[in-house]
């Protein structure tokens, strides 16, 4: 089966079994967007300077799953942590669903999309600094990740795995070079005017 298949799926099944209706694209008033890319590529600064800008609410995944606990067990083979993905799921759908009732819009990122439902985001922006390698081993190397995690990281940067990820789960994708700030104001301003201009049913 195929990922898009996977995920519709798994997405029917979840909105079927809650008590209250999820977010819809059909009933949001405000758009939300989804900022993905790899660590460092400076998803997090962007997404704050967007929601600002646009008086969107935030959601970083990252720091979610962080100060809630959908981390499970650190994983010393890969550096990393498993994830209570279905739980994670869950919690996003509740809050995602709250900022629709209330009529906002919600600016989220995270380093990974394909777990997400298609209906869940109007826009899609994925950032890279493919074209200044060295800026991203520098942000990640500022960040303390290991050797191997900066190779790893600035790798999947290079063969655009989470730019190949968003298209592959999404429609309205973009994709932009981040690696300056003149990069990150040029694409704040790009998606703050669509974001303004957002009409549902367009
Ligand atoms: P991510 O959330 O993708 O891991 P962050 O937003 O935390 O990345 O940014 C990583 C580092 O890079 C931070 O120190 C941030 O200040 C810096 N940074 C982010 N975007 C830019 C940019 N467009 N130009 C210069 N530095 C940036
Ligand atoms: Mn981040």
């Amino acid at each position: 089966m195929g990922r898009r298949a996977r995920i519709s799926r798994r997405a029917t099944s979840r909105a079927s079994a809650m008590a209250t209706p999820g977010t819809s694209p059909k009933t949001r008033k405000k758009p939300f967007v989804l900022i993905t890319g790899v660590p460092g590529t400076g998803k997090t600064t962007l997404a704050d300077a967007l929601a600002e800008r646009v008086g969107a609410e935030r959601l970083d995944v990252g720091a979610l799953a962080r100060s809630e606990g959908f981390h499970g067990v650190y994983d010393a083979e890969m550096d990393t942590h498993e994830l209570a993905e279905e739980a994670l799921l869950d919690r996003m759908e509740e809050m995602l669903a709250s900022s629709e009732e209330r009529g906002v819009g919600c600016v989220v990122d995270y380093h990974s999309c394909e777990l997400f439902p298609e209906r869940w985001f109007d826009r899609v922006c994925a950032l890279t600094c493919v074209e200044q390698t060295a800026t991203l081993y520098e942000r990640l190397s500022d960040r303390g990740y290991s050797e191997k995690k900066i190779r790893e990281n600035v790798e999947c940067d290079i063969f655009q795995v989470v730019v190949e990820e968003a298209k592959d789960s999404f429609e309205n994708v973009t994709v932009r070079s981040n690696a300056t700030l003149d990069d990150m104001e040029e694409t704040v301003r790009e998606l703050a005017e669509w974001c303004e201009n957002f009409k549902r049913g367009e």
